[in-house]
């Protein structure tokens, strides 16, 4: 199955009735640059930066960041490339970083949080990926965003950052796309408020799932109550992805969900245009999409939102799932 998967590699992503579904690759490392290319992605959703971060002992300067970004833009010839910036905190911890011990390190200091506090490392980062989007399509994307205010507080940074490369002459796109995660569910509600201050938006259900149903995403204990396919969570996906198409920007997927077989109806369905999938599953995705109807998922879509539990949901979906096989 794997070597038939191949072959498709190179088709069009696009359903039997004709709708164009970018697909893009989550990238943790630019060592994955190879796979995201064999495997026929159309871009990065998600480059996950804290890696940069991670497993060494001091921040990665400037330059050194400058030099990845600007490698992955150029292996990825013209192919866009979203840079989310740093998304520590939560389960991710730096150890020359040290954070103060939280009792809901998920409720706590993280993400775009930490960078609109610790100024000094956003500008660095800011920065390097500046520079990295004079050679190619570039766009930043900033985690864990739940107000208006720390939008436009990244922004304005953003804004002092290439003011800061003009003075010293330094290129970049003066144009490059801003874009949100939208991962809090406070952030879902007023999506149509944060969609008209930025350029696109990407659902990381990973978080936006465990935040709506109150369910830490690392805890075994509860690990059953982490309900992707939740009434609740598929209201809210309805909800953001209708509100960026009033506000008339791209809205993405780039959360685990995006690569589940069984996801993709309700994708289809809602109107999404872009998913960003982990390279191992991204081929499966596509394999089904070509099999996909988009007009009949709608439908579906409609049934799926009538449901009252995640079980007659899955239930829907695995009929469907039944008769495309
Ligand atoms: C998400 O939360 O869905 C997401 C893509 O971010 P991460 O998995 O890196 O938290
Ligand atoms: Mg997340």
């Amino acid at each position: 199955f794997k070597e038939s998967l191949q072959e498709i590699a190179d088709v069009a992503p696009v359903t039997l009735d004709h709708k164009h579904v970018h697909l893009h690759a989550n990238m943790n490392s630019v060592m994955e640059i190879d796979q995201v290319l064999r495997n026929g992605a159309s871009g990065v959703g998600l480059f996950r930066t804290e890696y940069l971060y991670m497993d060494r002992d001091a921040l990665p300067s400037e330059d050194e960041q400058f030099e990845v970004y600007r490698h992955a833009v150029k292996q990825l010839q013209g192919r866009p490339i979203i840079i989310r910036t740093l998304d520590i905190g939560g389960d991710k911890k730096l150890d020359y970083l040290p954070l103060a011990k939280e009792d809901n390190p998920f409720l706590g200091y993280r993400a775009i949080r930490i960078s609109l506090d610790r100024k000094d490392l956003f500008m660095i980062q800011l920065k390097a990926i500046l520079r990295a989007s004079s050679y190619g399509p570039v766009k930043i994307m900033y985690p864990m965003v739940s107000s208006l205010d720390e939008v436009r507080r990244a922004n304005a940074l953003l804004e002092e950052a290439k003011q800061e490369l003009r003075e010293k002459g330094i290129d970049f796109n003066p144009h490059i796309e801003v874009g949100l995660t939208i991962e809090v569910p406070a952030a879902a509600l007023i999506a149509d408020v944060l969609a008209s201050e930025v350029n696109f938006i990407s659902i990381g259900t990973n978080d936006l799932v465990q935040y709506v149903l109150a369910v830490d995403r690392m805890n075994e204990a509860i690990a059953h109550l982490y309900e992707p396919y939740h009434p609740a969570v598929i209201r809210l996906l309805k909800h953001v992805i209708d509100s960026a198409k009033r506000v008339g920007i791209p809205v993405g997927v780039c959360g685990e969900m995006a690569g589940d077989i069984r996801a993709l109806p309700i994708w289809l369905g809602l109107g999404i245009e872009e998913l960003s999938i982990s390279v191992q599953t991204l081929l499966q995705v596509k394999h089904r999409l070509l099999a996909s109807d988009a007009s009949k998922c709608k439908e579906l879509v409609e049934r799926v939102l009538a449901c009252q539990t995640s079980d007659q949901i899955k239930q829907l979906l695995a009929v469907t799932e039944a008769a495309v096989e």
